[in-house]
């Protein structure tokens, strides 16, 4: 199975807590104003990657504490990333997602999609809604603008409703396995 893929890093701690793996997907139809990764917009771009690849690559990085997967929008490719998604936690670690739609949008569209569904129930954490511009503020830990939210989603699959992540300190709570 292939997935689009726009760049690994390999050692962020920007995008979600402690030390991470990050893979950009490629293609986003949000198109948000000011988005600060426009060359994952267009769908053809980017390099396409063996899902089998991808978690070789994973399995050799020993110094990671997770893996988030972020864009742009990794549910346009549901289900190469839920094929992902099941590997990562499969190994024990966290997985952190990444989206440019709410989770109120994904909680509807995961009733018909199963893909969609199956990420959102593997994720710990997820960073949703556009970037808005005129709600930007680069001191929020993991996020661009104000409007977006990290979501519970392990609180919110058992609620069926948006729970946010109480804890912005995130250290221990997240890594008490
Ligand atoms: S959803 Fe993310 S990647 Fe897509 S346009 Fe918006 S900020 Fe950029």
């Amino acid at each position: 199975m292939i997935l689009q893929v726009a760049g690994i890093q390999y050692d962020s701690i920007v995008d979600g807590p402690g030390i991470r793996l990050v893979l950009f997907v490629q293609g986003c139809s949000h198109r948000c104003p000011g988005c600060h990764n426009p060359e994952t917009h267009d769908p053809r771009g980017g390099k396409p990657m063996e899902i089998v690849q991808l978690i070789e690559l994973i399995d050799n990085c020993n110094n990671i504490d997770g893996v988030t997967i972020s864009g742009g929008e990794p549910f346009e490719q549901a289900e190469p990333v839920a094929a992902l998604a099941g590997a990562v936690t499969e190994n024990g670690l966290d997985l952190v997602i990444y989206s440019g739609y709410y989770i109120e949008n994904l909680l509807k569209k995961s009733l018909i999609d199963q893909n969609i569904n199956s990420i959102l129930a593997k994720g710990r954490l997820l960073i949703d809604g556009p970037f808005l511009e005129n709600e930007s503020d680069l001191t929020l830990p993991f996020r661009g603008s104000r409007n977006q939210r990290i979501i519970d989603l392990p609180a919110t699959m058992r609620t069926g409703k948006p729970v946010e992540w109480g804890n912005p300190c995130f250290s221990e709570e997240l890594y008490s396995k």
